[in-house]
């Protein structure tokens, strides 16, 4: 995927519209985590290092109603931007009007201006999720270049990353995005062998995409979590009262078909008669029995994906192996990031919000290559859908 990037557009004296992902969580008007906005600072300090205006905007939250607003402003975000940047950011408390392009119109090169939340614009007739295109003319007027560095939006078409774009001002990527699209798009399209991706979470249904698509290009496909059951019983395995999507059987028998010895399934699991982490586990091989619930994988298993990682050059993960949430059943899930942080000479990528969260709450976040910051945009990527933020913007 040949994108244009920021290094490849002039920046001096430019008003450069940066669209950025700043949707940070928010408690009381307070930032409790400001990962987002530091993954955003090589970017907005580029622009500013070579004399560029930066003009940033994202979306903050869900906004439908008026009411939904409240505490949904990017001024505090603004402020913390200003503070990690030491210097100064502007924040202009509307999406459109003259207030705004009166301040953009009175900044110097290498000045900083945030806007407020795009979403507030869906309020009225949901302009930015519906990719107004007269909203999207509207912003791209007020810069002369369009950087795309929301990667966690880029499989929405909305007007701040899709509508700006599709006026045909210059668009390119910014190093957040480009970092996204080099991993997780590189993993799928071109990966060093062998590949092999691991595959987990709660249900089938949510990864169906990502195991068709990985079937004809991973060299092995390891399988854990809650779905691992809904497979148990395509097999006629029996699997207590572990999660099953009944509906879904004759699919996974579909898939263990077509993928014949890629696909790798637990041997063993660790089981307990609740979903709780206060009532004693068991651990079988094989079928679960009547009463028990697979909640993790065991550690015969955890040796037999260690086995088949072995030499691995290139490894994505999609999905815990167990539910790490409770250390009961956080075994599976250790053993997994355990045997991917001693691969030597891998890229290996996290691709999903609860594995990237497993991993870094584990203590295994300096472990991997690349930890993608978008959970559904990666598993889009990660299905081989063309997602329509990366797709807008220009090819090299
Ligand atoms: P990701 O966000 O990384 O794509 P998912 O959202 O698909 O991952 O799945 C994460 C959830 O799956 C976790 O909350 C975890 O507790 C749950 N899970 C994992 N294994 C099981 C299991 N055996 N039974 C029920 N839930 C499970
Ligand atoms: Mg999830």
């Amino acid at each position: 995927m040949a994108k244009k990037t920021i290094k490849d557009v002039d920046l001096k004296d430019k008003k450069v519209l940066v669209r950025v992902d700043f949707n940070v969580p928010l408690k009381d008007g307070v930032i409790t985590n400001d990962n987002r906005i530091v993954a955003a600072l090589p970017t907005i300090k580029y622009v500013i290092e070579n004399g560029g205006k930066a003009i940033l905007f994202s979306h903050l939250g869900r906004v439908k109603t008026e009411e939904d607003k409240a505490g949904k402003s990017l001024k505090p975000v603004a402020e913390r931007l200003g503070e990690l940047l030491g210097k100064p950011v502007a924040f202009v408390s509307e999406t459109r009007g003259t207030e705004l392009e009166t301040a953009v119109n009175n900044m110097k090169d290498g000045d900083v201006l945030v806007f407020e939340n795009t979403r507030f614009e869906d309020v009225d007739g949901k302009k930015e999720s519906g990719n107004d295109a007269e909203l999207g003319k509207y912003w791209a007027s007020l810069g002369d270049v369009f950087v795309n560095d929301a990667f966690g939006t880029a499989h929405r078409a909305h007007a701040s990353n899709v509508g700006i774009a599709s006026t045909g001002i210059p668009t390119v990527a910014g190093f957040l995005m480009e970092k996204e699209i080099k991993f997780v798009g590189e993993a799928v399209t071109a990966p060093k062998r062998p590949f092999v991706a691991i595959l987990g979470g709660a249900k089938v249904s949510d990864k169906i995409g990502v195991i068709e698509n990985l079937i004809s290009k991973a060299d092995k496909i390891l399988i854990g979590g809650g779905m691992t059951y809904t497979f148990y019983k395509a097999k006629g395995m029996n699997i207590g009262k572990s999660l099953v999507e009944e509906d879904k059987v004759e699919l996974a028998k579909e898939l263990i078909e077509k993928a014949g010895d890629k696909l790798i399934l637990p041997i063993d699991s660790i089981t307990a008669a609740e979903f709780s982490n206060d009532v004693p586990t068991e651990e079988h091989t094989g079928d679960v029995p009547d009463g028990q619930m697979g909640l993790d994988i065991g550690p015969e298993s955890i040796a037999l994906f260690a086995q088949a990682l072995e030499g691995a050059k290139t490894v994505v993960w999609n999905g815990p192996m167990g539910v790490f949430e409770m250390s009961n059943f956080a075994n599976g899930t250790i053993g997994v990031c355990e045997a991917i942080a001693n691969l030597a000479d891998a890229t290996t990528i996290i691709g999903g919000g609860d594995s990237a969260a497993a991993a870094i709450q584990l203590g295994f976040a300096d472990k991997f290559t690349h930890i993608s910051t978008g959970g559904g945009a990666s598993l889009e990527l990660l299905e081989g859908k063309e997602l329509p933020g990366l797709a807008a913007i220009n090819d090299k």
